[in-house]
């Protein structure tokens, strides 16, 4: 794969180059969780290759827990599609970032974290939690400076953030984390719309679950890194045991080549709808990085391709009427998650970031969705129908409702 093919080029083929030489067009999947091994030197160099973060010998792949060749085949399309030295993939985003945090901990530093909120409520619950052992101190992008201390392993952070779609510069963190490495969060970007190792960063992390798989029917997370970070991180899945199934990487894989194509549809979709939403007398205000004045240090564009297909709006009736507004969708899936072909809408507040902090929790009026591929016109019919359903119940009084 030369390095002059454009991203959709290297979607389609990344992690497929031997296949025309094996005899076969798609791509294979290897349900082995042994690997017989030619003898015991081979096998034992090979072992000795992966636990200490390598790749093993032709042939010697030992144990899928090491090592899996379906799983091996996205990580390079995935390192590739973020322009990374090396992809380590693990069974969901959080596997991903425990593992990624357990590395950076592990590399003698210390154990303090710097942690860039607004934060997935996941991510946030992790650290907060201090489950791994990691002592965390949160803080806003232009508090980063101040917050990293001599014995601070990692800041973390996510652009465009989940859920109020506020960009974050990449270039301006990394350069306030001075000589602490810094991952980004790129799941509502996907490699589509931004690269963030190419303003600084050193660890990309995707949920794969979400844009990269796009039909909601395989969980995974992904970190695309340079190869001394792949080396620390992949002998911490080998020993916690967060590989990802080879069944789940065929999934995430195969998405791959439709990527571009499902992002940039999902995205034109929102920003229309995030259009729309703004002129409507039931809403407070729409989160949207496309829309005038959601972008003011001017990072769309340049360090983010494209304002997404992921939006938030606050509903003026505060939870009551987020409630009421979830309830009237009909297109819209009340569900968690993201990323896929069909549209899904939920309530920050009560479920992704319920574990987060009260003071830095979403609002109660807030409610995200996800747009997905359905026709804008029939996503924009439900949104009106179910914000009518909303202003309906505010214009009628309690007591004619009871009767
Ligand atoms: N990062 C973001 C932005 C997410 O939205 C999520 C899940 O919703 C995660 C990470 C965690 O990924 P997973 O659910 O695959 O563990």
């Amino acid at each position: 794969m030369s390095s002059d093919e454009a991203f959709e080029t290297v979607a389609v083929h990344a992690g497929r180059d031997d296949l025309a030489s094996m005899g076969v067009h798609a791509l294979p999947i290897d349900l082995s969780t042994t690997n017989p091994l030619p003898d015991i030197e081979l096998g034992g160099g090979s072992y000795e290759a992966i636990a200490t973060g390598g790749h093993p010998t032709e042939g010697g792949s030992v144990y899928a827990r090491l090592w899996n060749p379906t799983v091996a085949r996205f990580e390079t399309a995935l390192a590739l599609l973020e322009r990374a030295d090396d992809a380590v993939a693990f069974g969901t985003g959080m596997a991903a970032f425990s593992a990624t945090l357990l590395a950076a901990m592990n590399r003698g530093r210390g154990r303090h974290v710097v942690a860039v909120r607004p934060l997935y409520g996941g991510t946030d619950h992790l650290l907060a939690s201090g489950l791994l052992g990691a002592q965390t101190t949160f803080c806003s992008p232009d508090e980063v400076g101040d917050a990293v201390r001599d014995d601070t392993c990692l800041v973390v952070m996510e652009t465009p953030c989940n859920p109020t779609l506020e960009l974050i510069d990449i270039a301006a963190v990394v350069s306030a984390a001075g000589s602490v490495p810094v991952m980004v969060d790129n799941t509502f970007a996907t490699p589509v719309l931004q690269n963030p190792l190419a303003h600084g960063a050193e660890i990309v992390l995707h949920s794969a679950t979400k844009y990269l798989g796009g039909h909601g029917d395989a969980m995974g997370g992904v970190v695309a890194t340079s190869a001394e970070w792949a080396t620390a991180i992949r002998p911490v899945r080998a020993i916690t045991g967060g590989l990802l199934h080879p069944l789940g990487a065929y999934l995430l894989h195969r998405g791959l080549p439709t990527l571009a194509l499902r992002v940039r549809a999902q995205q034109a979709t929102a920003g229309q709808l995030a259009e729309l939403l703004t002129q409507h007398p039931a809403v407070a205000s729409v989160h949207y990085p496309g829309l005038p004045g959601a972008d003011p240090r001017g990072l769309l564009g340049t360090q983010l391709r494209g304002a997404g297909a992921m939006l938030a709006l606050e509903l003026a009736g505060g939870y009551a009427a987020a409630e009421r507004f979830i309830g009237a969708l009909r297109l819209f899936t009340h569900a968690v998650s993201l990323g896929g072909v069909d549209s899904l809408v939920q309530h920050p507040a009560s479920l992704t970031h319920r574990p987060v902090a009260p003071d830095a929790r979403p609002g109660a009026g807030i409610v995200r969705l996800s747009i997905g591929l359905e026709s804008a016109v029939d996503l924009w019919r439900d949104l009106e129908g179910a914000l009518g359903a909303v202003e309906l119940e505010q214009a009628t009084p309690a007591h004619a409702s009871a009767t």
